[in-house]
C-alpha cells in the first residue's frame, strides 16, 4: 500500500511508466512521456530533482565535435545541441554561444589539431577553424606563454544546468506525470503485464519502467536481470573564480583531448565567474562528491600553465560532480521489450546536452518495442523559467518588473543580486525548494563571492517560514 511520507503527496499505486531519477536524463524523459495520454510517476530518491550529478557539471552545451564519430553518443550530443538549443530560447533557460578555442601546447597536439578537425566534420560539425598561435593570443591575449597554435569551435556554448533539469522536470508536472521526491528505489519484482517497484516510500506497480538512476543505473539494471554494465564514479573537482576574473576569458579554452579525457578547461560561466576544471579521478564510493586538497594542487598547478593571471584572482567556491564512467565507450541505452523496461545508463560527460536526445531516441525505441500510447492532442505551454543567465536582464534591473512588484528590487542575495520576489517564487514554484542547495539552484541566492555569509540567514529564514507555511 502507497503512503504519505511527512508532507509528501502519496505515492500512486499504479501508473503506465515509473522513470527512476530526477536527472536532466529522467527529467527529460518524464517530460517526453508525459506528452503521450498515460501516467507517469518520476521516483527520485533525493528531496529534490537534479541534485546528482546533474548539478554538478561544467555546464557547457556541446556541439559534439570531439565525439567519436560513429557512436550513438556523437548522434544524441548533435542533436541534442540542436534540441536543447532550441528549448533554451523557449522556456529562458540562459545559454551564452562564447564558443571554444582549442589550444595546442606541444608540437604533437598541433600536430593532432587537422585530425580533430576532421573529425568534427565527421561529426557533422564544419566550423572548426585551425589558427596560429598569433591568433590565439589576439582572441585569448591572457594565456600563459607557449602556445603553438589552435582549432575554434564558435558554437560550444554555456548554459545554466540547474534552469535546464528544473525546466524539463517542471514541464513534465505540467504536462501530469507525478514527482515523487525522498523515494528511493530499493528493488523491481517483474511479473508478465507489469512490475512491482518496492520503494522507500512503498509499492509502485509500473507497466513500463525507465531506468535513469545516473550513478545507480547499473545497480537498477541488476534489478532486472543484467549484467551489462559497471558505473565507476569518475570525480571532476572545479574552482570558480570570482566574476572580477571574467574580462580574462571570453572563450572557453579546452585542452587538445586525450585517451584519458576531454581534460583540464577554462570556462566564463553562465552566473559571470571563470571556471578552472575539470579532473579525472575514478572512486569506489559513489557518494564522495567532496573536493581535496590533491584536486586543488593539481588545478592551480594547470591553470599556472593555461592562464597564470587567472590563478592569482580570488577562489569564490570548489565543488566536484561524479561522471557516471562505465566499462563501455558508449552510452548503455536499451529497450528490453519483454520486460517493459528501459535503460539509460553510463551517460558520463555529455548528458545535459544530449538529454533531450536521449529521451527523444529511446521513446522511439519504446515505441518500436511495443508502447502503444497516443501523443495528447493538447499539452500545455513550456514553463517560463526564472532569468539566472549574468547576460540576461535579471530583476533587479527590469525597471517594470520592480514597478509591477516591487519585492523584485528588494535585494537579499548582494553578490549575486537575488531579490526577495525571486526567493518568493521559488518558494512557490511547480517544484518548490525545500531545501538551501534547491533555492541556490533556483534563484543564484547564497553562490556568489561570500557564499551565503551575509544573506545565508535570511535565505534559510525564508525557506524556513515557507516551510511552515505548507504545513
Ligand atoms: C565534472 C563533470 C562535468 C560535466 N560536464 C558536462 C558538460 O559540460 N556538458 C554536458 O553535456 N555534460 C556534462 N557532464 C555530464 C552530465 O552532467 C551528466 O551526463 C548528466 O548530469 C547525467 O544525468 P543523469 O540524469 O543520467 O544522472 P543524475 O543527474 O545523477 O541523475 C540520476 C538521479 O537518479 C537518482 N537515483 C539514483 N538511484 C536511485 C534509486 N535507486 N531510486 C530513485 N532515484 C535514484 C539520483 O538521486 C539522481 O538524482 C559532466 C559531468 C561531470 C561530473
Amino acid at each position: 500500500m502507497a503512503r504519505a511520507q511527512g508532507d509528501a503527496p502519496v505515492l500512486p499505486e499504479r501508473c503506465d511508466v515509473a522513470v527512476i531519477g530526477g536527472g536532466l536524463v529522467g527529467a527529460a524523459l518524464a517530460r517526453a512521456l508525459a506528452a503521450f495520454d498515460v501516467s507517469v510517476v518520476l521516483l527520485e530518491a533525493r528531496s529534490d530533482v537534479g541534485d546528482g550529478t546533474s548539478k554538478a557539471n561544467t555546464a557547457l552545451l556541446h556541439t559534439g565535435f570531439d565525439a567519436t564519430p560513429g557512436t550513438l553518443e556523437a548522434r544524441l550530443v548533435r542533436r541534442g545541441y540542436d534540441l536543447l538549443g532550441a528549448y533554451a530560447a523557449e522556456t529562458g533557460i540562459p545559454v551564452e554561444r562564447v564558443g571554444a578555442l582549442l589550444v595546442a601546447w606541444t608540437s604533437q597536439e598541433l600536430a593532432t589539431l587537422p585530425t580533430l578537425q576532421e573529425k568534427a566534420v565527421a561529426n557533422g560539425y564544419r566550423a572548426c577553424e585551425l589558427v596560429d598561435a598569433d591568433e590565439v593570443y589576439r582572441r585569448l591575449p591572457a594565456l600563459g606563454p607557449g602556445a603553438l597554435g589552435g582549432l575554434t569551435v564558435p558554437d560550444e556554448s554555456l548554459i545554466c544546468t540547474w534552469t535546464t533539469n528544473l525546466a524539463l522536470a517542471t514541464e513534465a508536472v505540467l504536462r501530469g506525470a507525478q514527482l515523487a521526491l525522498d523515494t528511493k528505489v530499493l528493488g523491481a519484482t517483474c511479473h508478465a503485464d507489469d512490475t512491482v517497484l518496492t520503494t522507500t516510500r512503498g509499492d509502485v506497480t509500473a507497466t513500463w519502467v525507465v531506468n535513469a538512476a545516473g550513478l545507480g543505473s547499473d545497480l537498477i539494471d541488476r534489478m532486472f536481470g543484467f549484467d551489462r554494465f559497471h558505473v565507476t564514479p569518475r570525480r571532476g573537482e572545479l574552482l570558480v573564480y570570482d566574476k572580477l576574473a571574467r574580462p580574462l576569458v571570453n572563450h572557453i579554452v579546452l585542452p587538445v583531448p586525450s585517451s584519458v579525457g576531454k581534460g583540464v578547461l577554462i570556462s566564463p560561466t553562465i552566473y559571470g565567474n571563470v571556471m578552472l576544471g575539470p579532473t579525472a579521478e575514478d572512486l569506489t564510493d559513489r557518494t564522495d562528491s567532496a573536493t581535496s586538497e590533491a584536486g586543488f594542487a593539481f588545478l592551480l598547478e594547470k591553470g599556472q600553465t593555461i592562464m597564470p593571471a587567472l590563478v592569482v584572482e580570488e577562489v569564490t567556491a570548489a565543488y566536484a560532480g561524479l561522471r557516471a564512467a562505465s566499462e563501455h565507450k558508449d552510452y548503455v541505452v536499451a529497450v528490453d521489450a519483454t520486460q517493459r523496461y528501459v535503460v539509460a545508463g553510463g551517460i558520463r560527460s555529455t548528458g545535459l546536452t544530449a538529454s533531450m536526445a536521449i529521451a527523444e531516441y529511446l521513446v522511439a525505441e519504446m515505441e518500436s518495442h511495443g508502447f502503444r500510447a497516443s501523443r495528447r492532442a493538447v499539452l500545455p505551454p513550456p514553463p517560463t523559467m526564472p532569468t539566472l543567465g549574468e547576460q540576461d536582464c535579471r530583476p533587479f534591473e527590469n525597471a517594470d518588473a520592480i514597478a509591477a512588484d516591487p519585492e523584485y528590487g528588494r535585494i537579499i542575495c548582494f553578490c549575486e543580486r537575488v531579490s526577495a520576489g525571486e526567493i518568493r517564487d521559488a518558494l512557490s514554484s511547480v517544484i518548490p525548494a525545500t531545501t538551501l542547495s534547491g533555492l541556490r539552484r533556483r534563484t543564484r541566492a547564497t553562490n556568489g563571492r561570500c557564499q551565503g555569509f551575509f544573506c545565508g540567514a535570511e535565505v534559510a529564514n525564508r525557506l524556513k517560514e515557507s516551510r511552515e507555511d505548507q504545513r
